[in-house]
């Protein structure tokens, strides 16, 4: 009586089939779930490698071990104490359930496995070698309780498949992310991997993702990052995302697992990208963690041979779900700089004074030059964007001055210094608000004088092209005999009253410039149209236009940083300083 049986040859045909032994992680990857599935605390992944390619993985596990007729048995196709039969698959709860993935691996090297079953007393373990697929010896061997398997000789007798592995070192590093994934999606489990007798990674058995996330990336990266709850009637969201400060250039740091499986989704993906909306540039992903449980009969894990694809029913919702999560769990956060602040707990109250307001804060708005045109313009700009705001995100701080007239210098109540982009900060001001008069479809102005466009024929097909999407920013624009077109009113944000020729120049950017391919060109209208009625790198601002812009970026959903995704804001707190002049 063993625990594996082969499965029923119509089983078998029903299993979405494929290779799956491609590279050694793949062999690592299979050897580990098989630990898992073995119900391990406890698992090692030893890599050996010469200077040129990975030449051993040996994989020990404190699972349940198998009996000798059950180690022979492992090694055959379609052998798996998983399932019984197809129906078995609907609430598959282990990683492996195709019993092919040691068969597979033992055909195309050289296999050893020690093992010994829990709770066998007296009884000695077995040592079974094969080779090629076939089993060349089997003995009784003294072995602690759990497996060892050892693989060597990878794609020996398949010099065709040998030619295709990567370098070295890209083959250790695909290792290495094999066990981050499943090391994160089995914090009940120690993973220890090393490589030619060094420590590379370690997690312990604490069930915290966050002290896993430390022992595999560090405890920086732990720092970064923002926690994600969320819940429909079928499915629950939790996990960690990282602050925009913490971006990398693709997907490849989106972790994601399903019912404990990690798994590999560009749909998910995207839905924790979208969360972070104008957070990150375009070009940007976060690093995140993120948990689904989800009800089985909802996932389909039967599509894709290593398992690393899923399909999922009422996908929508459910990615629809992941973006509001992420979106809301860092609209509630600090999101400034690495971390090292203290996370804001609570909405601020609009700023109290600083204890020491800085001299220049109390400088007369007489000490500029009065009717200088740029102040004026500024007070303009500024003008636009005043709103009734109870929100403010920011912690209080208190403007002491301009640098190069680009930035704002002010202080916190807890003396952190913090430096504002005042273009930055503007932009994200006026973002926010034509976003929300555009969703409202408010929020136009008439000229008193239309701007008249004459165009060459292609840009004018262009401008025709666009009239809808320019509508719905608020520009109305006509057009009235060959190639000429009025724009009777444009978005209030923009101010344009004053200055027919922003209109002309912000239309050509929609039309020329990233906006028209860009995947989503209203939102990329709507930046144009922001960072054209932004208060300018160098311009003059009063102490009381600092202030007011201040008030009205803490008054967005989210300040840190503006639509392309730079920072708005940063802060250098007390104990940083402290630290630049080498105090205490
Ligand atoms: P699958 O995992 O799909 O069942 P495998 O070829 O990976 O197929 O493994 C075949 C069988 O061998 C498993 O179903 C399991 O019963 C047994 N087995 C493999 N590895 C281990 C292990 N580390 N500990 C205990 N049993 C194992
Ligand atoms: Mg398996």
């Amino acid at each position: 009586m063993t625990k594996i049986r082969v499965l029923d040859p119509d089983t078998v045909n029903q299993i979405a089939a494929g290779e799956v032994v491609e590279r050694p992680a793949s062999v690592a990857k299979e050897l580990l779930e098989n630990a898992i599935d073995a119900g391990a605390t406890s698992i090692l992944v030893d890599v050996t490698s010469d200077m040129a390619a990975v030449t051993k993985i040996r994989v020990t596990d404190d699972g349940e071990g198998m009996t000798p007729e059950e180690a022979v048995l492992a090694f055959s196709p379609h052998a798996t104490s998983k399932i019984r039969d197809i129906a078995d698959l609907s609430a598959i709860h282990t990683l492996g359930f195709r019993g092919e993935a040691l068969a597979s691996i033992a055909a195309v090297a050289e296999v050893t496995m020690i093992t010994r079953p829990r709770g066998a007393g007296a009884l000695a373990g077995t040592r079974v070698v094969v080779r090629g697929g076939e089993v060349v010896e089997k003995s009784e061997v003294g072995a602690p309780e759990g497996t060892t398997i050892v693989v060597e000789r990878l794609f020996y007798n398949t010099p065709a498949r040998r030619k295709f592995l990567k370098s070295r070192n890209t083959e250790l590093a695909h290792i290495y992310a094999v066990v981050e994934n499943l090391a994160l999606a089995h914090r009940e489990i120690a993973f220890r991997v090393v490589h030619n007798g060094k420590e590379r990674m370690a997690t312990q058995r604490s069930g915290e993702v966050l002290a896993t996330i430390a022992g595999l990336y560090g405890a920086d990266l732990a720092r970064a990052l923002v926690p994600v709850e969320g819940r429909l009637p079928f499915i629950r969201i939790s996990g960690y995302v990282s602050r925009p400060s913490e971006s990398r250039g693709n997907p490849s740091q989106v972790f994601v697992s399903i019912n404990g499986r990690s798994i590999s989704s560009r749909r998910i993906a995207a839905a924790v990208r979208e969360g972070y909306g104008t957070l990150l540039p375009k070009d940007r992903y976060p690093v995140a963690f993120i948990d689904l449980t989800i009800e089985t009969d909802l996932v389909d894990v039967n599509v894709h041979p290593t398992k690393r694809e899923v399909r999922l029913s009422r996908e929508r919702e459910i990615t629809g779900a992941i973006a509001a999560a992420v979106e809301e769990a860092l609209a509630g956060h600090d999101l400034l700089g690495d971390g090292a602040a203290e996370p804001v707990q609570q909405p601020l109250v609009p700023s109290e004074p600083a204890r020491n307001p800085a001299p220049a804060a109390a400088e007369p708005e007489a000490a500029y030059a009065v009717g200088h045109r740029g102040l004026a313009r500024s007070d303009r700009q500024l003008r636009r964007t005043e709103t009734e705001g109870q929100e403010n995100l920011l912690p209080p701080m208190e403007p002491i001055g301009q640098v190069a007239a680009t930035y704002i210098v002010a202080e916190g109540t807890d003396g952190t210094l913090y430096l504002v982009d005042q273009h930055a900060a503007h932009e994200r001001v006026l973002y926010d608000q034509v976003a929300e008069q555009r969703d409202k479809a408010a929020g136009s102005q008439e000229l008193i004088m239309p701007v008249v466009l004459s165009l060459p024929p292609k840009e004018s097909a262009a401008l025709r092209d666009a009239v809808p999407l320019l509508a719905d920013e608020g520009f109305l624009v006509e057009e009235f005999g060959r190639d000429t077109f009025a724009v009777r009113a444009v978005p209030v944000a923009l101010g344009a009253v004053e200055d027919p020729g922003r209109v002309r120049e912000t239309i050509d950017e929609v039309l020329a410039g990233e906006a028209r391919t860009a995947p989503d060109r209203r939102e990329a209208v709507t930046c144009i149209v922001a960072c054209r009625g932004a208060v300018k790198a160098g311009a003059l601002l009063t102490p009381d236009q600092q202030k007011r812009l201040l008030m009205q970026l803490a008054r967005t959903k989210t300040p840190w940083t503006c639509p392309h995704g730079r920072p708005t804001v940063v802060a250098f707190d007390k104990r940083k300083l402290d630290g630049l002049f080498r105090r205490g």
